[in-house]
């Protein structure tokens, strides 16, 4: 057993802010090892919800009650914090999405539809979730533009000569994952934006895996928009965020029209809100942003680079612990990379392992991770995949080690 990784970092006393960990699963204390597809909540972000619905209920900007200005009050405080969560310049700058999904489908949608001619080029890389591939292949589609994918080696890492040599007239937009949901590897986003930049290509990063473990400075990136999930970093579901600089969100037309994006509406014309409102339609998600901010909070209060590092420890001693087990090969084993271990063991199916380490109670991912060319690029079906969080601890990995020996055993 190592002891803890950071002086100071008492994973003890973050644990005991997350209710969900003292719940047994199979009569066993549970060990949640499925970070990547969403985090666990601090209480802090329960309690929001429910005081919202319990004291301050309403819906927001246009009320002229109490209970209306405090809950715009809550709304607007959150969209200030997640400013200042990724350096943007303004609040304006901030949209609210019900996630990274909608995020990207908005500029797809949005900024492809006005801006994209036949024969125009969109760059993805072959790391990428679904959702930064479908949306542009939709709307690639519809405009007779074509969408070209950055290459990978065996280990996950982009060819970065074959994307300079992609990059030309053509190349309207490049969207890239940050760090990948499936295999943990960190793309190198600012030579990307830099390149990009020399073509007048437009970049959007997809940060809902990097947002949470690493230190995002939007102005210092110089990226055009990036987009992240608020259940990922320990907020609630259904709350997304499109960041996207100010000129280039003033430029674009609305995603969808209704309530609150309006300025004025008469049968002839409308005109539209400004920034952020005017892609924001409709009643929002009120209690779940008001809810994010006591997770943005949580994040900032440990830190994120004592967060990081802690994880980083995780990382490292499962991934020594897994390699020495016979037959089992970590995908994407870089040292560039977040704390997920992905891994296939030879002969045994991921489905019949997540079996088995459910029934000792440890929470695990597996199958394609939602990035099935990638899976495809690799030539296997999908992986098992164990990705940690604040809460891990190494204890926890020793349990997973030892359970996932014993599943090897039962399987061959
Ligand atoms: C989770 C994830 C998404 C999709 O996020 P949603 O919250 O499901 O909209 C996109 N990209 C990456 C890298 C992800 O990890």
């Amino acid at each position: 057993m190592m002891a803890e990784s950071q002086s100071g970092y008492n994973v003890e006393t973050i644990r005991n802010l997350f209710p969900i960990l003292n719940r047994k699963v199979k009569g066993r204390d549970l060990i949640y090892f499925d970070n990547a597809a969403t985090a666990q909540k601090p209480i802090q972000v329960i309690e929001a919800l429910t005081h919202y619905y319990s004291h301050y209920n309403a819906n927001i900007h246009r009320g002229l009650h109490t209970l209306a200005d405090e809950a715009t009050a809550a709304f607007e405080a959150t969209r200030h914090s997640i400013q200042h969560f990724i350096g943007a310049a303004v609040p304006e700058e901030i949209i609210f999405t019900k996630g990274t999904t909608e995020s990207i489908n908005l500029v797809a949608s949005a900024w492809g539809n006005t801006h994209l001619q036949k024969g125009d080029e969109i760059i993805i890389s072959s790391l990428e979730h679904h959702a930064n591939i479908v949306p542009w292949q939709m709307v690639a589609e519809a405009r007779g533009a074509q969408l070209r994918v950055i290459p990978i080696d065996d280990n996950g890492v982009l060819d970065m000569e074959a994307f300079q040599n992609m990059l030309n007239e053509k190349t309207r937009f490049v969207s890239i994952v940050h760090a990948s949901n499936a295999l943990g590897v960190i793309n190198p986003v600012e030579d990307i934006i830099t390149l990009a930049h020399k073509f007048d290509a437009l970049v959007l990063v997809d940060a809902a895996q990097s947002s949470v473990h690493l230190e995002l400075d939007v102005q210092q990136l110089d990226c055009d928009f990036l987009v992240f999930s608020g259940h990922k970093i320990y907020g609630p579901t259904g709350t997304g965020i499109l960041y996207g600089k100010k000129a280039l969100l003033e430029m674009l037309p609305p995603y969808q029209g209704g309530g609150e994006m309006i300025k004025e509406v008469t049968f002839e014309k409308t005109t539209y809100n400004e920034l952020p409102f005017k892609f924001e339609a409709g009643t929002p998600n009120i209690a779940d942003f008001i809810a994010l901010k006591p997770a943005v909070d949580f994040i900032q209060d440990i830190g994120k680079k004592n967060i990081h590092a802690h994880e980083d420890a995780l990382l490292r001693y499962a991934t020594e612990k897994l390699e020495t087990i016979d037959g089992l090969h970590i995908r994407g084993n870089v040292a560039n990379k977040v704390s997920v271990v992905s891994f296939t063991i030879d002969d045994i199916h991921p489905q019949d392992l997540a079996i088995l380490l459910d029934n000792q109670g440890i929470a695990v991912r597996t199958g394609h991770h939602c990035a099935q060319p990638l899976m495809k690029r690799l030539g296997i079906v999908g992986t098992t995949r164990a990705s940690f969080a604040a809460y891990n601890t190494f204890e926890e990995i020793d349990i997973f080690a030892q359970a996932l020996n014993k599943s090897i055993k039962m399987l061959k």
